[in-house]
């Protein structure tokens, strides 16, 4: 059983959003092309949401004197901190708009308590609270999951290696994911702890093919 997981493919993380990742969209067309395959070697899809309420620690401007990018911390927890992104309600934390929405059997909220931030899908970076995902998957008997998103270097790569510690069997789609690169490089080193972790890394091309597409 296979199950597709798109990570945060939400407008803010688009050109022009509120922290946009570059070249960001080019992640959209790459998931449609795979969500074209449900039913077809794809089982099951679920896509996660960045849904932050306004006052949430992670953001700069809730952190005085805190500056974009920089590190701050957070409940006893490193953080860096963010502008203002993916605020509940707001056209910024909505699915792209290009994305076949309708092909999504769950979508996975993230990062809705003030005090704590979620890159993985699967837990907060505490791991103080599961978000569900780990049990929804194993109740469809999903044991292979294709996952790529936004970003790379923090949303995507922590979802990756959580699913690979819950014991999945992990594919990342390299083409369907973009880097936020706060540091130069950040983007190829998570490729290489995804890999080092058990990930398989790939394109879409080659996961196409695989799929008989
Ligand atoms: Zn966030």
């Amino acid at each position: 059983m296979r199950a597709l997981i798109l990570v945060d493919l939400q407008n803010d993380f688009l050109p022009g959003g509120a922290l946009a990742v570059p070249k960001g969209d080019e992640t959209i067309a790459v998931a449609n092309r795979l969500l074209g395959q449900k039913g077809r070697g794809i089982d099951l899809v679920v896509a996660t949401q960045d849904f932050h309420p306004k006052d949430h620690g992670s953001f700069a401007s809730n952190n005085p004197g805190a500056k974009v990018g920089t590190m701050g911390s957070l409940a006893g927890l490193e953080q860096v901190m963010w502008p203002d992104h993916c605020v509940a309600g707001s056209a910024g934390a909505d699915f792209a708009g290009a994305l076949a929405i309708n092909k999504v059997d769950r979508v996975i909220k993230k990062g809705m308590d003030k005090q704590i931030d979620s890159y993985s899908a699967f837990y907060d970076n505490g791991k103080r609270k599961a978000t569900g995902l780990a049990e929804f998957l194993k109740e469809r008997k999903a044991d292979e999951l294709i996952i790529l998103g936004l970003a790379t270097d923090y949303c995507v790569k922590f979802t990756v290696m959580d699913a690979l510690s819950e014991g999945f069997k992990v594919t990342f789609v390299e083409d369907g994911s973009r880097a936020v690169n706060l540091n130069a490089g950040d983007g190829d080193k998570a490729i290489k702890e995804m890999k080092a972790a058990g990930a398989t890394i790939t394109t879409s091309a080659d996961l196409l093919k695989k799929l008989g597409a």
